[in-house]
Order: structure tokens, then sequence, then C-alpha cells
């Protein structure tokens, strides 16, 4: 189980807590419900209370990233709250384009051509695409908000992919770099990330993909990472002791001796997301995607986003997490549009504009509860709710969408924050971890 998220009575945080505890407090009548996503009470008598060291901890992904907040007990480090936030990237370029090309469409329908004007506008620095910025953005927000509901203390963050100091160190021997060493780990990356995560004989994807030396060892070739390819099994095995260009790839013996540059290995949101952290003065430590692996392979926890955030960096060598805690889902759905109204395929208004955006008190990405007493949708139904002016919802709940409920049964949980959960039931993205893991020894 998550841990609950625990505020005193002037909103402090406090140490998250057992969410039997929780509700033990909440029968009681000592605390209420503050929040239902992400779970948080409030405690009605406690002022203040001893806080322990809570590290944020973040593995940025194109669509998904892993959060994870990491207490450090006097047992050691475990992990007391996790979180997979799935970005809207995708959704916002779409609408861009949309919109753009209803535009132009709609202008040269009856404006005569005219040429472009003259490139005058210019960007400020550190400007990013909208679909990238927003994944910085939709960070930050579960940066801030969780740091009102949990004493956050440090941050950690997956920075680059593999590190390029001590790849350069050219003594790598012939073991290390396969498995088990840190350097090993490091190595991988940069290869993935230089060979574009294929086999580079035949481009295979998605395939087990082994380190291979494109001079063979047999014929003198080095263990520097400029002797260094990835291949699937039947390409290395084929290959066997011939040099690539033998092989018939002489432009891959031509793109090995290239380095590859620092910017491919940390890209330009993972920078943004650095220095906004930064300015956040609180301290952060910083990770390499390599060391992330090496650290979630020796503990042996599955490949899963917010176990990534967990591994993240040296403070991640060694996390306790607790065999039931499964990740709350959460995905950004943004805050409604400012558009009027639908358009039609040819730009043209499809209804008559929105007057509107809340409807008897609610708005569409509100969280509802309703309980219907008889009809067709008899039954309690908790979810998302889409409102229509006519007064008569639908709900999406974990399972399905129930359409026409009456806004008379609904009742508000928790007003639109921009971001959608999943519901009680296990989050399919979040297995369940099968091995026990003991916690660290003393010291
Ligand atoms: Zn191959």
């Amino acid at each position: 189980m998550q841990r609950v998220l625990v505020l005193d009575k002037n909103k402090q945080p406090l140490m998250p807590c057992h969410p039997a505890r929780a509700r033990e407090l909440l029968k009681k009548g000592r605390a209420a419900v503050f929040r239902r996503f992400p779970f948080t009470i409030i405690l009605q008598d406690r002022e203040g209370g001893e806080v322990q060291e809570t590290q944020f901890k973040v593995d940025p992904g194109a669509k998904t990233t892993g959060i994870a907040l990491v207490a450090q007990f006097q047992r050691g480090q475990r992990v007391i709250w996790a979180a997979e936030l799935t970005h809207r990237g995708r959704k916002i370029k779409d609408n861009l384009l949309s919109r753009r090309q209803l535009r132009r469409g709609r202008r040269s329908r009856k404006t005569r051509y005219r040429p472009p004007r003259f490139d005058n506008r210019c960007r400020p620095a550190g400007w990013l695409p909208p679909s990238l910025q927003s994944r910085v953005d939709n960070i930050l927000t579960w940066l801030v908000r969780l740091y009102r509901f949990a004493p956050i203390t440090h941050l950690a963050l997956e920075l680059v992919r593999f590190d390029t100091q001590k790849l350069q160190n050219p003594e790598i021997s012939g073991v290390e770099y396969q498995q088990g060493e840190l350097l090993g780990y490091e190595v991988r990356e940069y290869l993935l990330e230089k060979w574009g995560r294929k086999c580079a004989y035949c481009g295979a994807k998605n395939v087990p993909l082994e380190v291979e030396h494109i001079v063979p060892k047999i014929r003198g070739g080095s263990n520097r990472v400029s002797n260094l390819t990835l291949a699937c099994t039947p390409c290395n095995q084929k290959k066997g002791s011939q040099t690539a260009a033998e092989f018939g790839f002489p432009n891959i013996q031509a793109q090995a001796k290239k380095p590859l540059g620092d910017a491919a290995a940390v890209n330009a949101t993972r920078w943004t997301l650095w220095r906004e952290l930064n300015a956040s003065g609180l301290p952060l430590e910083v990770g390499t995607g390599g060391r992330t692996k090496y650290n979630r392979s020796r503990q042996g926890y599955p490949k899963t986003h917010w176990l990534d955030a967990v591994c993240v960096g040296e403070s991640g060598e060694n996390v306790f997490v607790p065999q039931t805690l499964q990740a709350l889902a959460i995905k950004a759905m943004g805050r409604g549009s400012r558009q009027m109204c639908r358009v039609d395929k040819f730009g043209f208004p499809r209804t008559k504009a929105k007057q509107f955006k809340r409807v008897q008190g609610f708005q569409t990405g509100d969280i509802v509860k309703a309980i219907v007493p008889k009809g067709k949708n008899e039954g309690t139904h908790v979810g998302r709710v889409a409102v229509r002016a006519s007064g008569s919802f639908n709900i999406r709940t974990n399972q399905e969408t129930v359409q026409g409920i009456g806004y008379k049964y609904c009742q508000l949980t928790q007003r639109i924050d921009g971001y959608a959960y999943s519901f009680g039931s296990p989050v399919d993205s979040s297995p369940r971890i099968n091995k026990l893991h003991r916690l660290p020894p003393h010291v």
C-alpha cells in the first residue's frame, strides 16, 4: 500500500502514515480527509512533529515519468509513496497542428496569396516546444503539490543516459563492460544511444543486443568504446572473426570512430528540468541512466518507471520497497479547452458557442461520486465527470463510461486539477513486486 500523506492542523506536512493508522485516526475523528488524490489527511489536534529526510526522486521519460518519495529512516531508506505520471505531449502537438491547419485553411479560402513576411519573431532563451514544455511543467506541478503534503528535503533527477567521464577510461577490461560492473552499464547505455537502440548490422529492434567488437579481439581489436557496437545474436555469430568491413559494413567502422557529443546524452527537456529543480533551492542529486539500471538490477526490481525513479543516483543503491506498494497512476489531461465550440472537418463551427464551463456547479474533469437510486444506471459511480449543458453528465469510472447521469445525483469529490487518476484497482503498468526485499542491515 501507498502511505497516506498527513498534514498537521496548520497544514504543515508530517511523515506519511500507514493506511491502517489513517483509518483509525479518521474513525476516531482525530483527522479529516484533506484531499482524495493523492490521498491526504489533516490532523485536527496535532501541531508539528518529527519528520525524517525525504527525497523526491524522478526519472523523466518521454511518455511516462516515474516519481518516488524515499524517506531516510534509521533502519535505511524506504519508499513511502510512488506514482507514474503520463504526459500529454503527443496530444498537445496534435492539437496545435490541427489548429494551425484549420486557421491556414480558413484564411487561404478567401484571401489572396501573400508571401510569408520576414522572419521577425524570436524565441526567448531556453524556449522549448509546447509539447516538451508540458512534460517539464507536469513534473514541476507534482513537485510543488507533493511538497505541500510531504516533508520533502532533497531532490534526485536522472539527468543523463551515461557518464562520459567514466567512458574516457580506456582500461575497460574484458568482464567489466559486459555485466555486473557499474561501468558496464554506462558503456551499454552509451552504445544504445549511439547506435539507435538497434542491431548495427540488420537493424533489428526490440531484440536482445550484445556488445560486439567491430575489429574482433582475436584480430587485435581493443575494448575501447570506439571499437564497440551492438548486434543481435544471429548477426554476432554470423560475423564471427571478421571485421565489420569484411562483413560488408565499412560505414560502421567509420561511424564508430566518431564520438557521441554530450548533447546526445542529455536532451533539452532534462536540462530545463535540471535548471528548474536547482532553482527550487533544495539539494539536488543527479544520476545517470546507466547507474539507475545498475541499481535496479542489483536489487532485483522489475522494470517500471516508478522503480527506476527509486533507483536514481547513488542514493538508489539500497532502497527498501514494501512488497505491496502500488504506484498511483496519474495522467495529464489538461484543463479543458478555450475553443468555444468544436469545428467540423472544414473548420466551421459544429454547434453554437458554449457559454459556461460550469454546469450546475460541476466542470468537466471534476471527480464526482454519483449515487443513482433507480433506472438504467442504478448504483454508485465514482469517476471523472464530463458535463453537458443539459445537466445530463457522463462519468468515466475505472472500468467504463456511464452515460446520462443527472447532476442531482452527483457529489463533488475533488475539483479538476488537470490530472486523471486510476482508482482503487491495481495499476497495470506497475506490477506487484513478487520477491520480498529485506531491509539493509544496521551499520
Ligand atoms: Zn542483427
